[in-house]
């Protein structure tokens, strides 16, 4: 088939589902059949394209898009076009991947359930009255619902593996820096990761190699090749690696059906020939309050930029009143209640006399996080968990709930710390409510190969 025809067939399923699934926040036919033509175009040139050219993807609404307006899922940034392509959307259209539009998330990325973005929330395909995950959620969902084949996410406590988990779908954060966050909007900058979400763990691969890899605009980019992440979602075997189930995630909290299934994806690892061992990471325990000071005190400093002068929203701004007051007014009116919430707990955490009580001991959690992960990565190759702790939750019912809410990313959030890879991959539906569960596989910083090659020995 040819480009335009594959996007006139996702622009249809788009057309026909959207009503109810609510992914997307901006979608333009038109241009969408401009760029598939431009791909049929470069292909009847003879122009060597990539595996993905011609592909369908939808686009996470936080990476900037020279040709569509940019949100973050926030009210601050309503009408503001970038006047640039963020690396990663850069590189999708390099690869000939047709952008379909851009996906709802939790406004500025922080959130679990996509009920914080400022457009309305995203309802999950499987139970429209359930939430898809977030921050990523539209990704997640318009790739679960079958209106795009693949999705950009961002993950910086879970954002990627959590909505990949309870939409039954497969979603990788990279080791931090591996993929590019020039033009990303920043949430935390020492944890913010962009990968792929695709409905198997090979497609998943194909993208992630297609947008990763150094980036001499990010500071914090590696400059080493992307991991063999394609050779290893094709090799999708376990034979004698080592797998460590995670002491620490299972028991008090976590929903039966989420146990169950993940009990047996271990049991299929072993059968598959893998050495299944208990390991234990003590400072786990730690994680979620440590990444609850370090991610609000790094926005806190990320979000002064929104000061009513540079991007998007201006309140108040009638002549008689002085910048400073504009900036409040435009900062009250176009921040919702959680990016508040963030602010103002990282402007108190870093604030003089508090700053070692608060940051400085969560940046200590941090390096004990990361001695856990070597320490376990010395016994084992992979270390695997639930992505989460129980499925797609109702919407509403965590909504004015925030510590509730954090704890969906109870699993996903050492990894961010510690800036290794993990990915998650559907593991079955859970007995009770018949939703989807993931399985998490985390490996070491630049393993990123490894969760590939075990993701697709066991994805369901
Ligand atoms: N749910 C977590 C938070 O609210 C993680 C979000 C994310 O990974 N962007 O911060």
């Amino acid at each position: 088939a040819s480009a335009v025809e594959v996007a006139q067939a996702h622009l249809d399923r788009i057309a026909e589902v959207e009503p109810k699934v609510h992914a997307f926040l901006h979608v333009d036919p038109d241009a969408v059949l401009a760029q598939a033509r431009a791909v049929d175009g470069r292909r009847a040139a003879g122009e060597p394209l990539g595996p993905l050219a011609g592909v369908p993807i939808a686009h996470k609404d936080v990476f900037t898009t020279a040709d569509m307006p940019t949100t973050a899922g926030s009210k601050i940034l309503e009408g503001w076009r970038p006047p640039y392509d963020a690396t990663v959307t850069r590189r999708l259209r390099e690869a000939g991947l047709v952008i379909l539009g851009k996906t709802n998330l939790d406004e500025f990325a922080m959130g679990s359930s996509t009920e914080n973005s400022a457009y309305g929330p995203t309802h999950n395909p499987w139970d429209l009255t359930r939430i898809p995950g977030g921050s990523s959620g539209g990704a997640s969902a318009s790739v679960a619902a079958y209106e795009a084949p693949l999705s950009t996410g961002t993950d910086t406590g879970g954002s990627i593996r959590q909505p990949a988990a309870v939409t039954g779908i497969v979603g990788m954060k990279p080791t931090y820096g591996g993929s590019s966050r020039y033009g990303l909007i920043a949430f935390a900058s020492s944890l913010d990761t962009p990968g792929p979400f695709a409905r198997n763990v090979l497609d998943a691969a194909l993208l992630h190699e297609a947008f990763s890899g150094h980036d001499p605009m990010d500071s914090t980019s590696i400059a080493q090749p992307v991991p063999p992440v394609v050779e290893a979602a094709r090799q999708a075997s376990v034979e004698g690696l080592r797998v460590g189930v995670v002491k620490e995630f299972g028991g008090d909290g976590y929903q039966p059906g989420v146990l169950a299934r993940f009990q047996e994806a271990v049991d299929l690892l072993e059968s598959l020939g893998a050495k299944v061992v208990e390991v234990s990471c003590p400072s786990f325990a730690y994680a979620l309050p440590a990444y609850y000071l370090i991610a609000p005190s790094e926005c806190s400093s990320n979000l002064a930029r929104f000061d009513a002068m540079r991007y998007g929203l201006r309140v108040g701004d009638d002549g008689t009143r002085s910048a400073e007051e504009v900036m409040a007014l435009t900062r009250a009116a176009g921040f919702g209640p959680e990016v508040k919430r963030r602010i103002m707990l990282g402007t108190y955490a870093l604030s003089s006399g508090y700053y070692d009580a608060y940051y400085g001991s969560a940046q200590k959690v941090r390096t004990l996080i990361s001695r856990d992960f070597d320490a376990a990565f010395h016994q084992v190759d992979v270390l695997v968990s639930p992505t989460t702790p129980t499925t797609a939750f109702p919407i509403g019912e965590r909504a004015d709930d925030p510590m509730a809410m954090y704890l969906a990313d109870l699993c996903t959030i050492p990894s961010n710390l510690a800036g290794n890879a993990a990915i998650s991959v559907p593991c079955g539906l859970a007995d009770e409510d018949g939703l989807p569960v993931g399985l998490q596989i985390m490996a070491p910083v630049l393993g990123d190969d490894r969760c590939y090659r075990v993701g697709a020995a066991v994805e369901k």
